[in-house]
Order: C-alpha cells, then structure tokens, then sequence
C-alpha cells in the first residue's frame, strides 16, 4: 500500500517536471539558448559541424553515396513540414529540455502563415532550411521552370519572416517526399544549395503510434550507428515519441551533432573525403588502398631507348660473386653453343611499337578450334588402327569431322568388331591440316560446333 503511493507520488512529480519543463519552453522558447544547459542530466550538443554546400552538394545515404562526416554514435536532428505552432512549439521545448540543437526545414506556405515560428527556430539557436513552397510530391517530374518557382519562393516566403536576413537562413533543402531528380538537383547545386536526404526516418508522417514512431527511429539508428533522422514537427505522435528517443539516445552513448553552414567568417570544418561516407572502407579492405591511376602525359615520341643488353642478361654478376665467395659450387659449363646475343648496343632507340601489335587476333577462336578438331582426327586414326578405340568413340569422332556424312551411316553396333560398315577414314595431310580444319570450322555454326563435340549449349 505505501509503495504504491510512492510510485503514484513519483509519478505525479515526474509530470509535474515534465509539464513546468513544457511550460516553460513554450513561454520561452528561447530558454535553453542559454550557453550552460540548466539541465545537468540532458542530452546537449556535442559539437557544431560547419558544412560546404558546394563542395558536398548532397548528402544523406537513403539517397546519396555521401552524409554528414559524423563519428560513431554521432545524430543529427531534422524536422520538416513546419512550423505549425500547436507541434512545432512543444518540439521546440523538448529540444530545449535536453539542450539539443536541430535543423528544420520550413514550408513556404507554413512560413507565411506563421512567420513567428520561423522566427523561434532562429531563436531558439536551431539551423533553418526550406522545403518547398508548398510541399508537392511531383518534384521529379517537374520541368525546371516549376522547380525553380518551389525552391525560391519557399526561400522566399521563409526569408520574409526573417525579415530577408539571409545570414540567418541555411542553404540546405530537402525535397518534398524525398523525390529526387535531376532536374532540381542541378538547380539546387546550380543555387549553391545542399541537398539533405536523410540516413534514417521514423515513418512518423504515416498513422501509427507514438510507440512504432519511437521504436523504428531507435532500431534504424542502431543499425547504422550514426547520421541524420528525419521527422516532421507538425505531427503529434512526433511529439509524443521524441522524448523517448532522445532519453533511449543519452541512455545508449549517442552525441547530437548541430550543422550549420560555412560562411566567409566561418569555414567548414575539416573534414577527410571518406569521413561523407557512411561506412568507410576499412583498412583490412586492400583493394580500396590501391593508389590512383596517375595521369600519364603522352608525348609525341616516336622512339622509345634501345635496352640495354646487361638487363638481359641472367647471369647476375652479384650472385655470381657471392656464390664463390660462398664456395657455392657453380653451374658446369656444358659443351652446348652458347647463345649469341644480338647487337642491340649499337642502336640508341627503337620505333614505339604500332597499336595493332598488342590487338587480340580475331582468329584466336579459330585456333582453339582447330585444336579441338586435331585432337578428334587423331582418335579417328587410332580406331583405323584399332589401337584402345571403341568403334562407337570412332564414331562420334569422325560424326565430329563430317556430321552430315555420319548422319546418314547411324549408329555403330554395340559389340564385336567387322559387323558395321568399315571405317574408311584417311588421314589427312600434315601440312594443310590447318588450313583444312579452319576451313572446315567457317562452314559450321557455333551450335554445330559444339554439337560436334558432344556439348550441351543452354537454348
Ligand atoms: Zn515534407
């Protein structure tokens, strides 16, 4: 009985906290702006990453190759659709609860109706970009002109609430639906403007719970370890869950990372080009350490050095010498005519060698062939013979040579020698064999061919 009045008690202190904690950051914002977190037992921003837009002009691995040069169990926060004062404002206190710095990306259309909300996001110390003037899902089939028409006035409509400051607006944009497309991605680019997609969502536009908002933010965090989370501050079940998230993220060792964009006065933070990558390749992974291919610079030489005839030459004069201080005992000098070297020092330099010398002859294939075949005329000659050949192997060697003549012969019998017909099959010339079997192996297809040889080919 008296523990559960303790725990009714700690539960009702713990809403009370919670409700000063949102009531207060809805009567002031800007509360948390303060440099020291009131709270000790927060979430807070571990570090402010300063990004070049053109030099990384979009990021976010659910699209992209690159995302934010974040370290292990490094987060970053956005929040899209906004601002919408009934969600928005309580996102904005939970944030300032736990001393997290965000990046939003405001609607055009939104920002015109609720110029003070954008104002808060400025306030309140958070990244503002924009999304569109008014949100359509169709941006990868629009012509540039329509695209051009969203991007600026949604920049438009966000800057007149700030007043045109356009230091205070962030050149990041993050395209409606997340439908990517050439065209406005070169706009974008043209603009100076980074593209965000995202590294993971929480599905939190679609109608499930608080709960399943929660979970699937905290499972595909944990399964990447690191990046952006997209969510939209104008949902209910956003606000509901992101509480949980960001106590589950402190809980688990997780960092918030706060983006801000390079100005003059602020340059990007140095950053290692495979830091924009998710998982770079480690060093077990040799391949990736290859060095480049240099750019080789091709000259109009015509003529390359002459080599050298010592380079030729096998006999190292340092083995030599050290296998007889060794006592090694040396090769015997056998009464075979010693190789004799071609003159090659008198000449400086040799012609390049031709293009054509290094192509591959059309005619390889034909070799192979004709190899095969060579090899079946030599088993025909041994069944004449009768050396260690059945006459069925006989068979389907000379069917391999004259499948058309063999055709209408059929089979050989199974046993016993002398009941077939005789097998006439005369060897021909050594000298022209390759002329022949080449000749021969124009007139089939590649299917005859290897039907000749006893192989399936797929239809
Ligand atoms: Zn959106």
């Amino acid at each position: 009985m008296i523990a559960n009045v303790l725990v009714m008690i700690r539960k009702r202190s713990r809403t009370v906290v919670r409700a000063a904690l949102l009531g207060c950051g809805l009567m002031t914002p800007y509360a948390a702006l303060a440099a020291d977190c009131p709270n000790p037992n927060a979430l807070g921003t571990s570090r402010t990453l300063v990004v070049d837009p053109k030099e990384h002009p979009r990021i976010g691995t659910m699209q992209y190759p690159e995302t934010l040069p974040l370290a292990d169990h490094e987060v970053v926060l956005t929040f899209d659709d906004g601002p919408l004062p009934k969600y928005s404002n309580q996102v904005l206190a939970i944030l300032a609860s736990q001393c997290v710095k965000a990046t939003f990306f405001t609607i055009g259309s939104q920002a015109r109706f609720n110029p003070e909300g954008v104002r808060k996001l400025i306030a309140a110390g958070h990244t503002v970009g924009t999304h569109s003037q008014n949100h359509p899902l169709t941006m990868n089939k629009m012509p540039l002109e329509k695209v051009r028409q969203e991007v600026d006035d949604g920049i438009a409509s966000t800057l007149a609430a700030l007043n045109g400051d356009k230091s205070k607006l962030a050149p990041f944009f993050r395209i409606p639906g997340l439908m990517r497309a050439e065209i406005p991605e070169a706009y974008l680019a043209s603009q100076g403007i980074q593209v965000w997609s995202a590294d993971f969502p929480a599905d939190d536009w679609r109608h499930i719970s608080p709960q399943r908002v929660y979970d699937l933010a905290i499972q595909r965090i944990e399964a990447k370890r690191k990046g952006i989370l997209l969510l939209h501050d104008i949902q209910p079940r956003t606000v509901a869950a992101l509480p949980r998230i960001l106590n589950t993220l402190k809980e688990r060792g997780y960092r918030i990372v706060h983006v801000v964009p390079a100005t003059p006065d602020r340059p990007a933070t140095p950053t290692q080009p495979q830091q924009w990558y998710l998982h770079p390749p480690t060093e077990t992974v040799a391949t990736t350490r290859w060095p480049r291919i240099p750019n080789f610079v091709f000259t109009a030489t015509r003529t390359l050095p002459a080599p050298v005839l010592a380079d030729m030459d096998w006999r190292d004069a340092d083995i030599l010498d050290h296998a007889q201080r060794t006592r090694v005992a040396m090769p015997v000098r056998t009464l075979w005519p010693q190789p004799q070297l071609a003159r090659f020092a008198s000449v400086p330099t040799m012609p390049v060698p031709a293009p054509d010398v290094f192509r591959v002859p059309e005619a390889l294939d034909l070799t192979l062939l004709a190899a095969r075949s060579a090899a079946n005329r030599r088993l025909v000659q041994r069944a004449t013979i009768g050396v260690g050949v059945s006459r069925a192997q006989a068979f389907s060697a000379r069917q391999a040579r004259h499948p058309k003549q063999a055709a209408h012969q059929g089979p050989a019998p199974a046993h016993g020698r002398g009941h077939g017909a005789p097998l006439h099959v005369a060897p021909p010339a050594a000298d022209n064999a390759s002329v022949h079997v080449a000749n021969n192996v124009k007139k089939r297809t590649p299917r005859a061919e290897a039907a000749a040889a006893g192989k399936r080919v797929p239809d």
